[in-house]
């Protein structure tokens, strides 16, 4: 009798090799173990609204329910026209000016259409600029996508403002566009008029294309403004993301959109090869799309937990308070999203693997978070805490983190 084969090794595309995303990575996969044992885990560690309490709003479930028996066809590849519509008039509210119909494109979330737009852009070893600390979905499309990510840091001195003289330094002959996430994740950051409009100079001395990612636009605290980047020039070639999941507490809903906008003449090749792929996946999920328009005309976003008393804001407080008691911890205060990124001071902590602290964390006092290193951050002294549970899970859990940082301290 012979041997059977040995069974074919299947391997991993080549493509992938560059591609990470952490905020899902192994120390996920550790904290799902220990669940099946059945510990139990404090999740500060993923920005799902829904699992916190945080339902999306009726009006618009409701909705959905009355359109669902006509949705169950197709659309066009780049979503229904009364979405798209509404999702015009957005841009007429936030200043974005000359942008129609054609100009929209649905997706399932903002990550299809972010991965989407990289693809449609970029050849091998070009060159893509992404903030550090960064929403590492943009490092890792980018990377798919056969391009480089090149990172500009952030600065945590000036409350993490982009540093525009090293994003300036890091341009080359290679360099196709830069991504800004304002507001930010994982920092919290909400960057200023004046800011942005010295990113979009830098963009129009370049010609660089600006992927605007403002999926947070409504998350503000403290009576903040969001100033659109694609408000502030119509000579620079601008893509912005939006969506539902976040202001409107419907990421299960994978409702998102990007907008073109600006220099959109000589874009025409791009945005053939945007609409070829869009066609490609066909088209968003038709409920999905069906929620948008009722999300936007209505007065159900996330406006009222961001109040002086909301319960965003009231986390948010807590959260900050109680992270920058524990000795060698510190926190820029958020002006909006749902995110913290403190430090560990590197001579009270000194950190040599970041994935293998949080997993230790995680082992020690069953507190999920997630790395700096996970959102490209190049030193190992960051983690990311999402303020989203009740106060008193989020007290519980940071003393619980007071506690293991205590026990590194004796070390
Ligand atoms: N952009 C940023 C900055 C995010 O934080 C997220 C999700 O956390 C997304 C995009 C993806 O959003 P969506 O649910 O629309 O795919």
């Amino acid at each position: 009798e012979q041997d059977p084969a040995p069974p074919r090794v299947v391997r991993k595309s080549a493509k992938l090799a560059h591609v990470c995303y952490d905020i899902r990575g192994p120390v996920l996969d550790r904290a799902r173990k220990m669940e099946e044992d059945g510990q139990k885990i404090l999740k500060l560690n993923i920005g799902n609204l829904a699992v916190f309490g945080f339902d999306p709003p009726e009006e618009i479930v409701q909705d959905m329910i009355r359109n669902l028996p006509d949705a169950g066809g197709y659309t066009d590849s780049k979503g229904l026209f009364a979405p798209r519509k509404s999702i015009m008039h957005y841009t007429q509210q936030k200043k974005i000016s000359g942008v129609t119909i054609e100009d929209i494109y649905i997706g399932n979330g903002a990550s299809e259409l972010i991965v989407m737009a990289m693809n449609a852009l970029l050849n091998n070893g070009d060159e893509v600029l992404i903030p550090a600390p960064d929403y590492p979905l943009y490092t890792a499309a980018v990377s798919l996508s056969g391009g480089s990510p090149v990172h500009y840091l952030c600065d945590e001195q000036s409350d993490w403002m982009p540093d525009i003289a090293d994003m300036r330094r890091k341009i080359t002959s290679n360099t196709k566009a830069i991504v800004v996430i304002n507001p930010n994740n994982p920092t919290g950051a909400l960057y200023p008029r004046e800011v942005l409009e010295q990113i979009v100079e830098l963009a129009r001395q370049h010609q660089l294309i600006v992927f605007a990612d403002e999926i947070y636009d409504k998350t503000l605290y403290d009576g903040n403004e969001h100033v659109s980047l694609a408000s502030l020039a119509d000579d620079v070639l601008f893509v912005t993301f939006n969506g539902l999941s976040k202001n409107y507490r419907s990421c299960g809903y994978r409702a998102g959109w990007m907008v073109v906008s600006g220099a959109k003449k000589g874009a025409a090749d791009y945005i053939e090869g945007l609409n070829m792929l869009a066609s490609m996946r066909l088209c968003s999920n038709t409920p999905g799309q069906l929620a948008i328009q009722t999300a936007l005309g209505g007065y159900q976003s996330i406006q009222d937990l961001v109040a002086p008393t909301g319960r965003l804001t009231r986390q948010r407080d807590l959260a900050c308070q109680l992270l920058g008691d524990i000795p060698g911890v510190s926190c820029v205060k958020p002006k909006a999203s749902l995110y913290l990124f403190p430090r560990l001071d590197p001579k009270i902590y000194p950190i040599q693997n970041d994935q293998q602290f949080i997993l230790e964390l995680l082992e020690a006092e069953r507190v999920l978070l997630v790395q700096g290193t996970g959102f490209n951050w190049p030193h190992h002294d960051h983690f990311r805490v999402v303020f989203l549970p009740h106060e008193e899970s989020l007290r519980e859990a940071i003393t619980r983190i007071a506690r293991f940082l205590e026990q590194y301290r004796k070390r």
